[in-house]
């Protein structure tokens, strides 16, 4: 298994569609990876005439992954910031986290 703990930021007011404070962001950083090892189920892809092995993390969707490849998100610690009463609506576009 790979861990991956990480620190989760809310973003948090109220507006007229809810008086009670709600997140409105939330922005993840990577504290720290543990690594889950060397691939057990590598794969091996041609190209033309070569050929080239890959993890299998890095070519299968997740619940084809060996468990060396998997990856576990681990939520370290949540934090919050409130902003205040905001008198717009939410942002509909995601802010790149
Ligand atoms: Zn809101
Ligand atoms: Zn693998």
């Amino acid at each position: 298994m790979t861990f991956v703990h990480v620190d989760i930021h809310q973003i948090t007011h109220t507006c007229p569609a809810d008086p009670q404070p709600h997140p409105v962001d939330t922005r993840r950083t990577i504290v720290a990876t543990v690594d889950g090892g060397p691939c057990r189920n590598p794969i091996t892809i041609r190209c033309g005439d070569k050929t080239a092995t890959i993890d299998c993390g890095r070519h299968e969707p997740h619940d084809r992954q060996c468990p060396a490849c998997r990856t576990i998100v681990i939520e370290r610690q949540i934090t919050s910031t409130f902003v205040g009463h905001e008198g717009t609506q939410h942002p509909t576009t995601g802010i790149a986290a």
